[in-house]
Parts: structure tokens; C-alpha cells; sequence
């Protein structure tokens, strides 16, 4: 079987590229190993930054964007790249919505750390399993090919092989190919080489992202760049495993540990926050807010199963939460916060409390193949490795090396973006060749 565009993974990234290679006027066949498509993007809150829309209110830029994106992560990751990311963000999300039906909407009410302006969309429903269901939809509508239970095994320069479940192996052979198989999270022993502090964390991720890109892209003399940065997140209900919005810390909550102390500056970031949460006693921490933020966290469908699930509790009993609560209302009212936060913007936490116990836990894997701004897969010295092209979590993505570079949204940002450039850069080689 020779396919013209070939596509690993039906993720965000996989599906958006599918849809690009068709609009190209391009075959494409995409290869998902699950029986139905889910991936990492299913279990997201299916938040995507792009700058500007027409969905959006305020006045925003993809400079804007970029500027938001270069400071989180310190300007560690590759700034052309960004760049090109933003600045092909708005266009991309239109395009979804306008081309493939995807019911894009501006997320309003709260930012998350380090956006200076409202730039989430998401569909109606807030998931990323809805996500997925639309641009399944969308994909179905184009007559996209999506053969699932098949597994690839091995990938070479012309070809690959899939496995069924069934044990039966199939070979296809492509004129270019794209690698949305995502990261490696799901891959505990590439978890400890490359991120040993989350070696022992919850992996709240997809399974079956086992880091076959990286594998099979390095067997080609790919390059992959900041292995070691990660998306991880400082507030899954625990023992529930649900997550809980951060929009209950950018608008006010604290986290304390289980003796009722703070141990953090909350505005930082959530990815930054696993670590600091993994190493409090247990292991967890105490997410606590107000009625206020309770009726903020029920607009969140993880929020309302929280709840659901019994792990949201009324006036937890903390040794000393109501000593951390006095010296929050001091921080609010001119006084120092140790940890660096300011209080003052937002209302002060008024009784009854409420409490959800936490821990950390790595979602996502920022590291991977190095890719341009066309998605090329880039080898060791910088050159486009023929036929190859990656994205979402299988490239390195634009959050550099450290947990605390990962700004809200870089996920899906990169899985969508590049993996409409990656269809479009993979159909345009396949009809040239
Ligand atoms: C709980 C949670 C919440 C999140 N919330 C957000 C958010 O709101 N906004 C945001 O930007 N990011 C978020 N993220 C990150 C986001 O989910 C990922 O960055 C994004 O989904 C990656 O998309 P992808 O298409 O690259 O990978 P995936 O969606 O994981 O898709 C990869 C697919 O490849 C398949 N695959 C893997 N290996 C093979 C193989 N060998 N053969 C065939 N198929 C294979 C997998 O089965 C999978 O279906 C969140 C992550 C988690 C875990």
C-alpha cells in the first residue's frame, strides 16, 4: 500500500493535519493505535491560546502572544519558532472554525498565569474530549481515512509498519510522513532519564504516548531538544484523579500543605507547581478558596465531578489554615507575601472555606524532535530530513527545558499549529514528488 501523506496519531495534531493535507487536495491515511481516537487531547481541558481572533473581546496581538509565551519560559525556547507559531495561531483557529466547523469560543472570566490577555478558546463544553469529537467530525466530513487498532511499529525512510491487534502486520509506504504520536510520558523509563524529578509523579497523560517519535526520529538523525521540559500541574484531586481548574488560584485560593501552611507563590504557574506539591508531606497539598471561586470552579466540568466525587470539602480541618488565613488578609492589605504574590488584585477568601486535596502530577512532555517553522523535521546540523514532519508532542515544543516555561495553552497550541503546517508542508511534498 503506497499513501501520499501518512499521519502517526490521531490527536489534535494528527486530525489537524489530516485536514490540511485534504484541504491540499492530498491522500492521507492517518494511523491511531487506539481503537478510538483519543489521545492526550482528550483528556485536556481543550483550552487553545491563539491571538488574534474574532472570537476575542480585548485588544490582542500574536506579538502580544509571543512576547506572553518568551517570557514564561525565559526566552529558552527557539524564538523564529514561537514566533511563527503565534503568528500562525489566529489564522489557524479561524480556519477550524470557519473550514472544518470546529465551534471555537472565547474562554472569559479568568487569565491564567502569564496571559496578559483572554486568548483561550474552546468549544461550548470545555474538554477536550468534545474537542476531539468535533474535529473527528470534521475529519469524517472530509473523508479523512483514520484506521484505528493499528499500532506503528517501525517507521524507516519510505516506509513503516503497523501491527493490528490481531498480531497481524501491514506495511505502508508514504511520500511524506507526520509524526503526531506526541510525547513520551507514558514511557515511565524515558520519564526517568530525561525528567527525574517527575520520576515518581502521577502521569496524568495518554498511555499510549510511549515516545515513538523521538525513537524513530533520532534512527532517521533527527535532532530532539529540551527533553527535560514538561507540562506538569500542582492540583489533581487526589485520591479522585480529577483535575482541578487553576482558575481557583489566579482568582484568589491558596494551597497550603497538610499542616496548613503556604509553601508557594501560586501566580507563577501550575506547571511549576507539581514539584513544589510532590515534595510537602504526602506528597499533596490543600487547594483553598471561597464560595466565590466554588461557584467560578461549577462553570468547569472537572470542577463539577470533583464535586460530584465528594473531593471538594467545606471548611477543611487544617492545623493551622486559620493562622495562613490572617496572614493573607495582611498580604492583601500592604504587607509582604514571603513567596512573592500579590494579594491586593484580587477579593480577599471569606468564610466558609472550602478545601480539595491535591497532588502533583506530569501531563505532558515539552521536549522532542526539532522542528522549523514548516514543521520540517530538522537533523543534527540543522537540515530538513526528507519526507519528515512533526508536531504537537512530538516536537520540542516552544516552553524550553524546565516545568516552569510551560505557559497555559502550549500544548494544544503546538499540536494544532504545527500540525496544520506539518499537513500542509507533508501534502505539498507528496504532490511534488
Ligand atoms: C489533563 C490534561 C489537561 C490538559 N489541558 C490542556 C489545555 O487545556 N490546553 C492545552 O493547550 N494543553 C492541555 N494539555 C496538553 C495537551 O493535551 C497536549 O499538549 C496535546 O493533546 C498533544 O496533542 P497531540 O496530538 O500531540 O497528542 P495526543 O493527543 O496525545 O495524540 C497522540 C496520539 O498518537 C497515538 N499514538 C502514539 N503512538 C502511536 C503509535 N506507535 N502508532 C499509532 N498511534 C500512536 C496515541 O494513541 C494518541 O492518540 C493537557 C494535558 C492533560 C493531560
Amino acid at each position: 500500500m503506497k499513501i501520499p501523506v501518512v499521519v502517526i496519531g490521531a490527536g489534535a495534531c494528527g486530525l489537524t493535519a489530516a485536514l490540511a493535507a485534504k484541504d491540499a487536495g492530498q491522500d492521507v491515511l492517518v494511523l491511531e493505535r487506539d481503537a478510538s481516537p483519543s489521545g492526550s487531547t482528550a483528556l485536556s481541558s481543550g483550552f487553545v491560546p491563539a491571538a488574534p481572533t474574532r472570537f476575542q473581546r480585548g485588544d490582542d496581538s500574536a506579538e502580544k502572544m509571543f512576547l506572553d509565551v518568551q517570557r514564561k519560559n525565559h526566552g529558552t525556547a527557539d524564538a523564529g519558532l514561537a514566533k511563527a507559531i503565534c503568528q500562525a495561531s489566529g489564522p489557524t483557529i479561524e480556519w477550524l472554525a470557519d473550514a472544518h466547523g470546529v465551534p471555537f469560543q472565547l474562554v472569559e472570566g479568568f487569565l491564567y498565569p502569564g496571559h496578559s490577555v483572554e486568548r483561550m478558546h474552546s468549544v461550548a463544553e470545555k474538554t477536550g474530549a468534545a474537542l476531539m469529537f468535533y474535529l473527528s467530525k470534521a475529519a469524517s466530513a472530509k473523508d479523512v481515512d483514520v484506521l484505528t487498532s493499528a499500532h506503528v511499529t517501525h517507521v524507516d525512510e519510505k516506509s513503516l509498519r503497523l501491527e493490528r491487534p490481531d498480531g497481524s502486520e501491514e506495511s505502508v509506504e508514504y511520500d511524506a510522513l507526520v509524526l503526531a504520536c506526541s510525547g513520551f510520558g507514558g514511557n515511565a523509563a524515558m520519564v526517568r532519564e530525561h525528567i527525574p524529578e517527575v520520576a515518581s509523579a502521577l502521569y496524568f497523560g495518554h498511555a499510549g504516548n510511549q515516545g515513538d517519535a523521538v525513537r524513530w526520529g533520532t534512527k532517521l538523525g533527527a535532532a530532539v531538544r529540551h527533553m527535560s521540559g514538561y507540562q506538569g500541574h500542582g492540583s489533581v484531586a487526589t485520591p479522585q484523579n480529577i483535575l482541578i481548574t487553576w482558575a481557583l488560584m489566579t482568582e484568589g485560593g491558596i494551597q497550603v500543605n497538610a499542616d496548613g501552611q503556604r509553601f508557594s507563590n501560586e501566580h507563577l504557574g501550575y506547571s511549576e507547581q507539581c514539584v513544589p506539591v510532590l515534595r510537602q508531606p504526602g506528597g499533596i497539598a490543600w487547594c483553598i478558596y471561597d464560595e466565590r471561586l466554588h461557584q467560578l470552579g461549577m462553570t468547569f466540568p472537572d470542577y463539577r465531578d470533583a464535586q460530584g466525587a465528594g473531593a471538594v470539602r467545606m471548611n477543611p480541618s487544617l492545623p493551622r489554615l486559620e493562622e495562613t488565613l490572617e496572614q493573607v488578609r495582611r498580604y492583601a492589605s500592604g504587607r509582604q507575601d514571603p513567596f512573592g504574590r500579590d494579594f491586593s488584585k484580587k477579593p480577599a477568601l471569606v468564610p466558609p472555606y472550602y478545601g480539595i486535596k491535591v497532588t502533583g502530577a506530569l501531563f505532558h512532555t515539552q521536549g522532542g524532535l526539532v522542528v522549523d517553522a514548516q514543521a520540517r523535521v530538522l537533523d543534527t546540523a540543522g537540515r530538513a530530513i526528507p519526507k519528515l514532519f512533526a508536531g504537537g508532542g512530538a516536537a520540542c515544543g516552544i516552553s524550553g527545558p524546565h516545568a516552569w516555561g510551560y505557559l497555559s495553552g502550549n500544548g494544544l497550541l503546538t499540536a494544532i499549529v504545527l500540525g496544520r503546517v506539518a499537513g500542509a508542508s507533508a501534502a505539498a511534498v507528496s504532490s511534488s514528488g
